[in-house]
Protein backbone atom coordinates (compact mmCIF):
# COMPACT_ATOMS: atom_id res chain seq x y z
CA UNK A 1 0.00 0.00 0.00
CA UNK A 2 1.40 3.61 -1.01
CA UNK A 3 0.71 6.32 1.30
CA UNK A 4 1.11 9.81 0.40
CA UNK A 5 0.28 11.62 3.49
CA UNK A 6 1.82 11.44 6.41
CA UNK A 7 -0.68 13.06 9.76
CA UNK A 8 1.79 12.67 12.53
CA UNK A 9 4.79 14.66 12.76
CA UNK A 10 6.51 16.16 15.81
CA UNK A 11 8.73 19.48 15.05
CA UNK A 12 11.10 21.35 17.56
CA UNK A 13 8.29 23.02 19.23
CA UNK A 14 7.60 19.79 20.87
CA UNK A 15 10.78 20.08 22.77
CA UNK A 16 11.94 16.20 22.35
CA UNK A 17 11.95 16.09 18.83
CA UNK A 18 14.46 17.48 16.60
CA UNK A 19 13.36 19.10 13.36
CA UNK A 20 11.58 22.65 12.11
CA UNK A 21 8.61 22.58 9.57
CA UNK A 22 10.58 23.42 6.79
CA UNK A 23 12.85 20.34 7.38
CA UNK A 24 10.18 18.24 7.33
CA UNK A 25 8.83 19.83 4.45
CA UNK A 26 11.90 19.50 2.53
CA UNK A 27 11.98 15.47 3.32
CA UNK A 28 7.93 15.47 2.18
CA UNK A 29 9.02 17.18 -1.02
CA UNK A 30 12.26 14.54 -1.45
CA UNK A 31 9.25 11.76 -1.04
CA UNK A 32 6.81 13.33 -2.89
CA UNK A 33 4.18 13.18 -0.03
CA UNK A 34 0.84 14.60 -1.31
CA UNK A 35 0.63 16.40 2.30
CA UNK A 36 1.88 16.03 6.16
CA UNK A 37 0.36 17.50 9.26
CA UNK A 38 2.19 19.11 11.71
CA UNK A 39 0.90 17.60 15.38
CA UNK A 40 3.46 18.80 18.13
CA UNK A 41 2.22 17.75 21.39
CA UNK A 42 -0.49 19.68 23.50
CA UNK A 43 0.67 22.28 25.55
CA UNK A 44 -0.30 19.72 28.76
CA UNK A 45 3.18 17.71 27.87
CA UNK A 46 5.77 18.75 29.69
CA UNK A 47 7.77 21.56 27.37
CA UNK A 48 4.86 21.54 24.62
CA UNK A 49 4.36 24.68 23.07
CA UNK A 50 2.48 27.32 23.92
CA UNK A 51 -0.94 27.75 22.99
CA UNK A 52 -0.07 30.76 20.29
CA UNK A 53 2.23 28.16 18.19
CA UNK A 54 -1.50 25.97 17.79
CA UNK A 55 -3.34 29.35 17.21
CA UNK A 56 -0.59 30.78 14.41
CA UNK A 57 -0.74 27.76 12.43
CA UNK A 58 -3.08 29.44 9.77
CA UNK A 59 0.40 30.52 8.02
CA UNK A 60 0.89 26.84 7.20
CA UNK A 61 -1.70 27.21 4.62
CA UNK A 62 1.05 29.86 1.97
CA UNK A 63 3.85 27.61 2.87
CA UNK A 64 5.42 26.79 -0.83
CA UNK A 65 5.64 23.91 -2.51
CA UNK A 66 3.28 21.23 -3.81
CA UNK A 67 3.33 19.39 -0.42
CA UNK A 68 0.17 20.44 1.64
CA UNK A 69 1.26 21.45 4.96
CA UNK A 70 -1.71 20.78 7.31
CA UNK A 71 -2.24 22.69 10.96
CA UNK A 72 -2.34 20.21 13.82
CA UNK A 73 -1.72 18.64 17.24
CA UNK A 74 -1.81 15.66 19.23
CA UNK A 75 -3.32 16.47 21.92
CA UNK A 76 -3.55 15.23 25.66
CA UNK A 77 -6.74 13.96 28.28
CA UNK A 78 -6.62 15.80 31.10
CA UNK A 79 -9.96 15.07 32.94
CA UNK A 80 -12.65 12.45 33.18
CA UNK A 81 -14.78 13.82 31.19
CA UNK A 82 -12.24 13.80 27.89
CA UNK A 83 -11.06 16.99 29.02
CA UNK A 84 -7.74 18.51 26.37
CA UNK A 85 -5.80 21.30 27.02
CA UNK A 86 -6.30 23.53 24.61
CA UNK A 87 -9.53 26.02 24.05
CA UNK A 88 -12.06 24.87 21.78
CA UNK A 89 -11.66 27.89 19.51
CA UNK A 90 -8.11 26.86 18.60
CA UNK A 91 -8.68 23.08 18.32
CA UNK A 92 -11.34 24.23 15.81
CA UNK A 93 -8.30 26.40 13.97
CA UNK A 94 -6.69 23.28 13.09
CA UNK A 95 -7.34 20.77 10.66
CA UNK A 96 -5.86 17.47 11.93
CA UNK A 97 -6.69 17.21 15.92
CA UNK A 98 -5.54 13.72 17.22
CA UNK A 99 -5.51 12.86 20.77
CA UNK A 100 -2.82 10.34 22.40
CA UNK A 101 -1.95 9.37 26.04
CA UNK A 102 1.42 9.63 26.88
CA UNK A 103 3.07 9.05 30.41
CA UNK A 104 4.50 12.07 31.82
CA UNK A 105 4.63 12.97 36.11
CA UNK A 106 1.37 14.47 37.28
CA UNK A 107 -0.02 14.17 34.05
CA UNK A 108 -3.84 13.30 34.59
CA UNK A 109 -3.87 10.13 32.62
CA UNK A 110 -1.09 8.82 34.07
CA UNK A 111 -2.04 9.54 38.02
CA UNK A 112 -5.28 7.54 36.88
CA UNK A 113 -6.43 4.27 36.61
CA UNK A 114 -6.72 2.58 33.35
CA UNK A 115 -10.40 2.24 33.51
CA UNK A 116 -10.70 6.01 34.40
CA UNK A 117 -8.52 7.05 31.57
CA UNK A 118 -10.06 4.32 29.03
CA UNK A 119 -13.64 6.34 29.79
CA UNK A 120 -12.35 9.66 29.38
CA UNK A 121 -10.73 8.65 26.31
CA UNK A 122 -14.00 7.27 24.65
CA UNK A 123 -15.74 10.59 25.43
CA UNK A 124 -12.89 12.46 24.16
CA UNK A 125 -13.58 10.65 20.62
CA UNK A 126 -17.19 11.58 20.92
CA UNK A 127 -15.93 15.21 20.45
CA UNK A 128 -16.56 16.16 16.54
CA UNK A 129 -13.27 18.22 16.80
CA UNK A 130 -11.02 15.14 17.42
CA UNK A 131 -10.91 12.86 14.39
CA UNK A 132 -7.93 10.82 15.55
CA UNK A 133 -6.19 8.70 18.37
CA UNK A 134 -2.73 8.21 18.13
CA UNK A 135 -1.25 4.53 19.48
CA UNK A 136 -4.19 3.60 21.03
CA UNK A 137 -1.63 0.30 21.26
CA UNK A 138 1.46 1.65 23.56
CA UNK A 139 3.92 0.70 26.29
CA UNK A 140 2.19 3.14 29.13
CA UNK A 141 -1.32 2.25 29.10
CA UNK A 142 -1.49 -1.38 28.76
CA UNK A 143 -5.22 -1.68 27.20
CA UNK A 144 -6.30 -5.20 26.75
CA UNK A 145 -8.31 -6.67 24.15
CA UNK A 146 -11.50 -5.95 25.28
CA UNK A 147 -10.36 -2.94 25.90
CA UNK A 148 -9.03 -2.29 22.72
CA UNK A 149 -12.51 -3.90 21.15
CA UNK A 150 -13.88 -0.40 22.96
CA UNK A 151 -11.87 1.66 21.39
CA UNK A 152 -12.22 0.15 17.67
CA UNK A 153 -15.65 0.00 18.18
CA UNK A 154 -16.10 3.65 18.88
CA UNK A 155 -13.93 4.44 16.86
CA UNK A 156 -16.42 3.10 13.81
CA UNK A 157 -19.42 4.93 15.35
CA UNK A 158 -17.78 8.85 16.18
CA UNK A 159 -15.92 8.91 13.08
CA UNK A 160 -12.22 8.81 14.70
CA UNK A 161 -9.07 7.17 12.81
CA UNK A 162 -7.27 4.98 14.80
CA UNK A 163 -3.54 4.79 14.60
CA UNK A 164 -1.29 2.32 13.87
CA UNK A 165 2.09 4.46 14.50
CA UNK A 166 4.98 2.77 12.63
CA UNK A 167 7.51 4.21 15.59
CA UNK A 168 6.18 1.72 17.82
CA UNK A 169 6.10 -1.23 16.57
CA UNK A 170 9.12 -3.44 18.95
CA UNK A 171 7.58 -5.54 21.47
CA UNK A 172 4.39 -5.02 20.32
CA UNK A 173 4.00 -6.85 17.71
CA UNK A 174 1.27 -9.61 18.88
CA UNK A 175 -1.00 -6.57 20.60
CA UNK A 176 -0.47 -4.75 17.28
CA UNK A 177 -1.89 -7.53 15.20
CA UNK A 178 -4.55 -8.33 17.36
CA UNK A 179 -5.26 -4.33 17.24
CA UNK A 180 -5.53 -4.43 13.40
CA UNK A 181 -7.84 -7.67 13.44
CA UNK A 182 -10.43 -5.59 15.45
CA UNK A 183 -10.02 -2.57 13.77
CA UNK A 184 -10.63 -4.54 10.56
CA UNK A 185 -13.94 -6.44 12.37
CA UNK A 186 -15.51 -3.41 13.30
CA UNK A 187 -14.26 -1.43 9.81
CA UNK A 188 -12.59 1.33 11.94
CA UNK A 189 -11.38 4.35 10.25
CA UNK A 190 -7.38 3.62 10.23
CA UNK A 191 -4.26 5.66 10.12
CA UNK A 192 -1.01 5.10 9.34
CA UNK A 193 1.79 7.20 10.69
CA UNK A 194 5.64 7.77 11.00
CA UNK A 195 5.16 10.03 14.07
CA UNK A 196 8.27 11.37 13.24
CA UNK A 197 10.37 13.07 15.86
CA UNK A 198 13.27 13.47 13.49
CA UNK A 199 13.34 14.38 9.92
CA UNK A 200 15.05 11.00 8.82
CA UNK A 201 11.95 9.56 10.24
CA UNK A 202 8.87 11.22 8.14
CA UNK A 203 6.88 8.96 6.04
CA UNK A 204 9.06 5.90 6.74
CA UNK A 205 6.27 3.60 5.98
CA UNK A 206 8.32 0.44 5.55
CA UNK A 207 7.42 -1.28 8.59
CA UNK A 208 3.93 -1.45 6.99
CA UNK A 209 5.05 -4.66 5.46
CA UNK A 210 4.47 -7.11 8.42
CA UNK A 211 1.15 -5.69 9.01
CA UNK A 212 -0.36 -5.28 5.11
CA UNK A 213 -2.31 -7.82 5.08
CA UNK A 214 -4.42 -7.37 8.10
CA UNK A 215 -5.45 -3.93 6.47
CA UNK A 216 -8.77 -2.96 4.63
CA UNK A 217 -7.13 -0.24 2.19
CA UNK A 218 -10.84 0.92 1.65
CA UNK A 219 -10.82 2.22 5.62
CA UNK A 220 -7.15 4.03 5.60
CA UNK A 221 -7.81 7.22 5.90
CA UNK A 222 -4.54 8.91 4.89
CA UNK A 223 -3.76 6.96 1.50
CA UNK A 224 -3.60 10.39 -0.74
CA UNK A 225 -4.46 14.04 0.12
CA UNK A 226 -8.37 13.32 -1.35
CA UNK A 227 -9.10 11.01 1.12
CA UNK A 228 -7.92 12.78 4.34
CA UNK A 229 -9.58 15.88 3.09
CA UNK A 230 -12.72 13.67 2.92
CA UNK A 231 -12.08 11.94 6.39
CA UNK A 232 -11.33 15.56 8.19
CA UNK A 233 -13.34 17.68 6.10
CA UNK A 234 -10.68 19.56 4.80
CA UNK A 235 -11.26 22.48 2.01
CA UNK A 236 -7.99 23.45 0.43
ZN1 LIG B 1 2.18 10.36 21.02
ZN1 LIG C 1 3.45 11.90 18.51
Amino acid sequence: MKLLVDLHTHTVASGHAYCTVNELVEKAHQLSLEAIAITDHGPGLPNGPHIFHFSNQERFKTIPGNCVVLSGVEEDINGPKGEVFLPENTLSSLEIVLIGLHPYPDGWAYTNSKEIVLKSLLTAMENPLIKGVTHPVNNWFDFNSGEIKKIVKNARATGTAVELNLSKITGLEKRLFEFLDLAAEFNAPLMINSDAHAVHELGDFKSLDMFENKIIPENVVNKNYETVKSFFGINR
